[in-house]
C-alpha cells in the first residue's frame, strides 16, 4: 500500500489499512481495534506518544503563527492581551480539535515505518501484499544475521 494512501486515510480519521471511518465512540474515545479489518491500533506500549508529538508540534506551530502574525499585523502597538488570549485559546482548542486526526495519522505513519505483522490482528484479507513482502525480506535478513 502506498504511503500516500495510508497518510490520506489517517488524515481523514479513517483506518489506514482498510479505510473504515467509524473508529471513535466520541471525539476523544477511540475504539481499541478497527471494526472492519481488526487492526489493533495500540501496536506497542507507548504507541500514542507519536500522536501526542504530532499534536504538540501542530499546537506550537499555530501558537507561533498567531503570535507572530498578530504582532506583525498590529506593529508598533500590538494588543498583547488580545494576542495572548488568542494564543492561549488556540493552545487549548487546537489539541482537542486535532486529537482524533493525530491518532489516525500517527497510526498511518507507524504503519508506513513498521509494516503489519501477524500480531496486529488484521484479518487475512486485509494483509497488504507489499507489507507481506517487506516483512518476509526483513525476517530472512534477521535470520541470516542469526547464523
Ligand atoms: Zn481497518
Amino acid at each position: 500500500m502506498p504511503t500516500e494512501t495510508l497518510l490520506r486515510r489517517g488524515a481523514r480519521r479513517r483506518c489506514p489499512v482498510c479505510g473504515e471511518g467509524k473508529l471513535f465512540r466520541s471525539w476523544v474515545r477511540m475504539v481499541p481495534e478497527c471494526p472492519q479489518c481488526g487492526l489493533v491500533f495500540d501496536r506497542l506500549p507507548g504507541h500514542w506518544l507519536g500522536s501526542w508529538f504530532l499534536n504538540i508540534c501542530l499546537v506550537q506551530l499555530v501558537v507561533v503563527l498567531i503570535l507572530s502574525i498578530g504582532v506583525a499585523a498590529t506593529w508598533p502597538e500590538p494588543p498583547m492581551w488580545i494576542i495572548g488570549g488568542a494564543t492561549a485559546l488556540s493552545a487549548v482548542l487546537v489539541p482537542f480539535l486535532f486529537f482524533p486526526i493525530s491518532r489516525t495519522l500517527w497510526c498511518a505513519i507507524d504503519l508506513a515505518m513498521r509494516p503489519l505483522d501477524y500480531d496486529d490482528g488484521v484479518a487475512p484479507g486485509f494483509i497488504l501484499s507489499e507489507d507481506q513482502e517487506r516483512l518476509e525480506v526483513e525476517r530472512s535478513a534477521s535470520h541470516e544475521d542469526d547464523k
